[in-house]
Order: C-alpha cells, then sequence, then structure tokens
C-alpha cells in the first residue's frame, strides 16, 4: 500500500481519475490537523463502483487545508475502479468483496489489505472512523451501523438522519466498531444520484472540522431501523431487470423497484416474477441467527414474488452482478422503525 503524508498538489493531480490512475494500488493518506494529540478515520472506495466518498476528499485535499485533528484516510480499491470503464467495478474480478475481508481468515489479497488497515488503525489510533459508500440502485442517504449507541448515531447525524442498525455480520470495517472507535458506514445516495456529491462534502465538511463529532446535537431526530434481512439469490440464478417477465430467467425485476428504497411498501409490493424455478429454490433471505425468514417477508403469488407484510427496503440493486455477488436488497419489518427522540 502507497503511503503519502500531507500530500503536495502535484501528487494530488488534477483530478481524482488522474490521481488513482498515477497511485494504481490502495493508497493511505496522512493528513497533519491543527491539533496533532487526536486523530479521525476515513475509508472511502472500498467499492470501487462508490466514487462520493472520493470525490469530495480529493476535492478537498487540494485546498490544503489543514483539519482540526490529524487524519488517516485509505482509498483500498484503487485497482478496481480504475478499470475501465472507470468506477464500474464493486470488486477486481476474481476477487472477493473488499468489506467482507475485515475479519480472520486474511490470506488472499483483499484480506492482507484489510488486516494492513486495521493494523494502521491500530498504530494511528483513531478517535473514530467513517467508511462512505454508495448504493448502486437510486437511494436517499442513509448511515448504518452494527449496535446502537450515542456515538453512532452521532457520527450518522453529520451526513444524515436514517440509521440502519444491522446484526447481521459479513466482515465489514463496520463490524470492528468498538466503544474507544465506533466505526459507522455511510451510505451517500445512489452513486447516479445528484444530490450524493453534497452529501459526501457537507458531512466530510463537519467531520474535518468540528470540534466534537460524537455527540448528537440536541434535539436532532434519527429514524432507525432495526435487524435488516438479506434477499439473496442462490447460485447458479439468471437475473434480469425489464418491465415484465424475461423467458429464460429465474427471476425478473422491474427495472424500478430501486425507487422503493426506504419508501413504506405494503403488502403486495411487486418485487419480481419468477421462472420455473420458484421462489425459494433460487432466493434465501436469512435473518442474522440464520433462521429462514424468507416467508414473513415475502410470498408467491402465480409467478409474482411480493412483500408478505408492510416492509421498508434498501440497498436495492439495479445491477444484476451485484444482486448475484452481494444481494439484491434489504428489508426490515416496518414495526421495528421507531423514531428516537434525543
Ligand atoms: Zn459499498
Amino acid at each position: 500500500m502507497k503511503k503519502l503524508f500531507n500530500p503536495t498538489a502535484a501528487e494530488l493531480k488534477n483530478t481524482p481519475e488522474a490521481f488513482l490512475r498515477e497511485i494504481s494500488e490502495a493508497v493511505m493518506i496522512f493528513i497533519e490537523g491543527e491539533s496533532t494529540d487526536r486523530t479521525r478515520g476515513l475509508v472511502t472506495l472500498l467499492h470501487g463502483n462508490e466514487p462520493s466518498g472520493l470525490l469530495a476528499l480529493h476535492k478537498w485535499l487540494l485546498r490544503a487545508e489543514k483539519p482540526l485533528c490529524n487524519l488517516i484516510c485509505f482509498i483500498p480499491s484503487v485497482p478496481a475502479a480504475i478499470l475501465e470503464p472507470m468506477f464500474r467495478n464493486r470488486v477486481y474480478p476474481g476477487q472477493r468483496d473488499m468489506n467482507r475481508c475485515f475479519f480472520p481468515p486474511y490470506d488472499d489479497l483483499p484480506g492482507a489489505l484489510a488486516e494492513e488497515i486495521l493494523e494502521l488503525f491500530e498504530e494511528y489510533k483513531p478517535e473514530c472512523i467513517l467508511d462512505i459508500h454508495n448504493t448502486s440502485g437510486h437511494s436517499p442517504d442513509f448511515g448504518v451501523v452494527t449496535y446502537e449507541s450515542r456515538e453512532h448515531e452521532a457520527l450518522v447525524s453529520l451526513f444524515c438522519d436514517r440509521m440502519v442498525v444491522t446484526d447481521l455480520r459479513l466482515g465489514a470495517l463496520m463490524e470492528r466498531s468498538v466503544r474507544r472507535c465506533p466505526v459507522v458506514t455511510i451510505e451517500c445516495g445512489g452513486v447516479d444520484d445528484a444530490g450524493s456529491a453534497a452529501v459526501a462534502w457537507n458531512g466530510l465538511q463537519k467531520y474535518f472540522y468540528q470540534e466534537d463529532v460524537m455527540t448528537l446535537e440536541h434535539g436532532h431526530h434519527m429514524d432507525l431501523y432495526r435487524h435488516p434481512v438479506r434477499l439473496e439469490l442462490k447460485p447458479k440464478t439468471v437475473i434480469a431487470y425489464a418491465d415484465s417477465y424475461v423467458i429464460g430467467t429465474d427471476i425478473t425485476v422491474p427495472t424500478t423497484l430501486d425507487r422503493c428504497n426506504f419508501g413504506t411498501v405494503e403488502r403486495g409490493q411487486l418485487i419480481g416474477w419468477m421462472g420455473s424455478r420458484m421462489g425459494r429454490d433460487c432466493l434465501r433471505a436469512h435473518d442474522a441467527n440464520g433462521e429462514d425468514v424468507f416467508e414473513r417477508f415475502f410470498e408467491l403469488r402465480g409467478n409474482q414474488l411480493m412483500t408478505a407484510q408492510p416492509l421498508k427496503l434498501f440497498m436495492i440493486t439495479t445491477r444484476p452482478d451485484i444482486a448475484i455477488g452481494d444481494c439484491l436488497l434489504y428489508a426490515a419489518e416496518e414495526r421495528e422503525h421507531q423514531v428516537v427522540d434525543t
């Protein structure tokens, strides 16, 4: 991994694209702050197709300003991001998803990189860490955390008001969150959504300059969504996105399904049209305990896959490769949605 300390304009190049092409591998950037006895952590581009955090960071670095305290930043998935077309590949072809590698074994390239990032965080001891992403489908902004805490809520609130509390364990960086160094994931909104850049920029400005980022502003309301499940495709499932069933597919998903992201959907919301391998032959939905919850969340009416109860859906992807490689969507039961008044 390359390491840059207070990089110069020449090192940063004029554009984030030129900078990444020049660097061509994972990079750590350390910026000295006004106060050098505290450090904050930042990771972005763990997924090569999710650039909002990187674009905001690069724009800010070019200003050569001093943040309030030291910053240690990691930009891991540079090799995936710079494959043409730029910012299209979530992972480097043939490798594991970088954000599933933050627990042992670390015995492949992304695992070794994750281990090195964790070791450097251990060495530099940031007081907190942000991991900035985008969703692949259209979506509003939200944060994801692995347990409820005031510090998590405060960090997410720098960017947005929606917070998913997940008990699913996949090996993501945020699962490393501990009281002495909270870690949160920020989803700035869709890769192609016009507002995502501003979400990343405005949130990072607060993160770089605000004295206290771990106390929620008095009266700030956060919407919490608890215990999401993932709707996953079983291996060898054939998926397409279209406005009606595509012959030969196991599931065809409406192209506009991502409009449902964070809207409340009622029972009977169409998720897709199934082929001859019906529902559970090619789909699975397990909760954090590994319990099969497919029938509680979803039902089949004829060849139509529908929601079986009112749900909050999020992270709905409109990319077949991501639906297969990761999951089609996350769903949380609407009764779990609570507004917390702080
Ligand atoms: Zn991501």
